[in-house]
């Protein structure tokens, strides 16, 4: 990922964390800016940014090559790495800003900010503009309005509505005296604030890493792996392979069909079951398909019985670009084996996408390539759009049956198969 978006990662690093900083917060800031950037990718909502190399400062370079292509991870997704200038002692629970849960945005203490004076301030507001935000009216009977609590409190009034005495914090002065001291006009008078000063403590909204305690905390020797498992829960550093991250299946309609379901089993011996075992392949193949951007419709995405006609009205709702029908085959002959691939008539895009298959199965698992062949398969022929009805092994085959039971083989041939529709597609993210 680096060599491509090197200088995008350091330059959002210039811009958003102080170079005097120090290096292990640097990095930190590298490794939440690429997760950030990875992660809008995964989600297909990366948008390019134009800038300025001449932004980018030497550390902010530095730190991007010292973490060495590494993004954080939460459950094998990317984590949304929130962060803030100073979180004034506390980090936030997610569900304070966000109003969800997120586990690996916790709360957490965080003890250089509460010794941190630079990050308190002072705020005055006016009262008039408070009003108006909340759309609130404080009463205008100023003379009858007479407490500010502990600071102005007026304790009794003459018949003529003058204050006669007034707690002026927690001391007791004569009205006259009062307004006299403070040139007042009269000792008719009421009171109203006209500004309130907020005092705060913290930049920020406080979710994620806070910069100024990574900081504090990389000086005292902590280096950014120990920071960034300080400030997000239960994460992992994950280092992302080379991969091209323009989705290569992006705008493309997938239609994935596991075959049979429910009461109907398909194909069955004693240890495998062929609804099973589409069902997994097919599930398997959603997950990567749409890690390369496409968009999956699924006929069944539990053991149940969908109806030939019903699939078929699905897929021709769906309007896939591609069709992909998974089975089992079966033989009386114990010896058969391999995988085959069947095509609608004519249809060029099933026979390319096929052949694409069978051979990756050959080369990668060395699975038997009986052909992509021609054929009438009626949910091919009704849905009318281009795909492929895979037989993927042989459950009456000893060998494949066994093969078909482990999962990580299953996982094994949805990366075949998606290889090779991303090679169909003249894209390859996998080499
Ligand atoms: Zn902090
Ligand atoms: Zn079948």
């Amino acid at each position: 990922m680096d060599r491509k978006f090197r200088n995008l990662i350091a330059y959002k690093v210039s811009k958003n964390i102080p170079q005097e900083f120090h290096i292990q917060a640097i990095m930190c800031q590298a490794i939440i800016e690429r997760t950030n950037i990875f992660r809008s990718i995964s989600d297909g909502d990366f948008k390019k940014e134009e800038f300025n190399i001449e932004d980018i400062y030497d550390k902010a370079l530095e730190a991007v090559d010292n973490t060495h292509n590494l993004v954080i991870m939460f459950n094998d997704s990317p984590i949304c790495a929130y962060y803030h200038i100073c979180c004034g002692g506390s980090t936030e629970n997610s569900e304070y800003l966000l109003n969800t849960k997120i586990d690996y945005l916790r709360g957490i203490t965080c003890e250089e900010c509460m010794k941190n004076k630079e990050s308190e301030n002072i705020v005055d507001v006016d009262l008039e503009e408070l009003e108006s935000i909340f759309k609130f009216k404080i009463s205008q009977n100023l003379m009858n309005e007479y407490s500010i609590n502990n600071m102005l409190k007026v304790l009794g009034k003459t018949n003529g509505n003058r204050v006669e005495n007034i707690l002026v914090f927690n001391e007791k002065v004569k009205g006259s005296v009062f307004s006299e001291s403070l040139n007042l006009d009269s000792s008719r008078f009421g009171f109203r604030p006209i500004k309130i000063r907020f005092y705060t403590k913290g930049i920020g909204h406080g979710l994620g890493l806070c910069q100024y305690g990574a900081n504090e905390k990389a000086k005292n020797n902590w280096n950014y792996e120990k920071i960034l498992n300080h400030y997000y829960t239960n994460i992992n550093l994950y280092k992302l392979d080379n991969f091209n991250l323009d989705l290569p299946l992006k705008n493309k309609k997938i239609f994935l069909d596991a075959g049979h379901g429910g009461e109907d089993c398909g194909y069955t011996n004693d240890l495998i079951t062929e609804k099973e075992v589409s069902l997994k392949v097919t599930m398997k193949l959603k997950e990567k398909l749409e890690k390369s951007g496409a968009s999956v419709y699924l006929s069944r995405s539990i053991d149940e019985y969908v109806c030939l006609d019903k699939r078929i009205k699905m897929i021709k709702k769906a309007n896939p670009d591609f069709l992909l029908s998974i089975h089992l085959n079966k033989s009386k002959f114990e010896g058969v084996s391999g995988a085959e691939a069947i095509y609608y008539w004519g249809d060029t895009n099933g026979k390319l996408i096929g052949e694409n298959i069978l051979s990756n199965l050959k080369n990668n698992m060395n699975i038997k390539n009986r052909g992509a062949k021609e054929g009438r398969i009626y949910i091919l022929k009704e849905s009318g759009c281009n795909g492929v009805y895979c037989e993927l092994g042989y459950i009456s085959n000893p060998v494949e049956s066994k093969l078909l039971e482990d999962d990580d083989v299953i996982d094994k041939m949805a990366e075949n198969i998606v290889y090779s529709i991303l090679e169909y597609y003249g894209n390859n993210i996998l080499t």
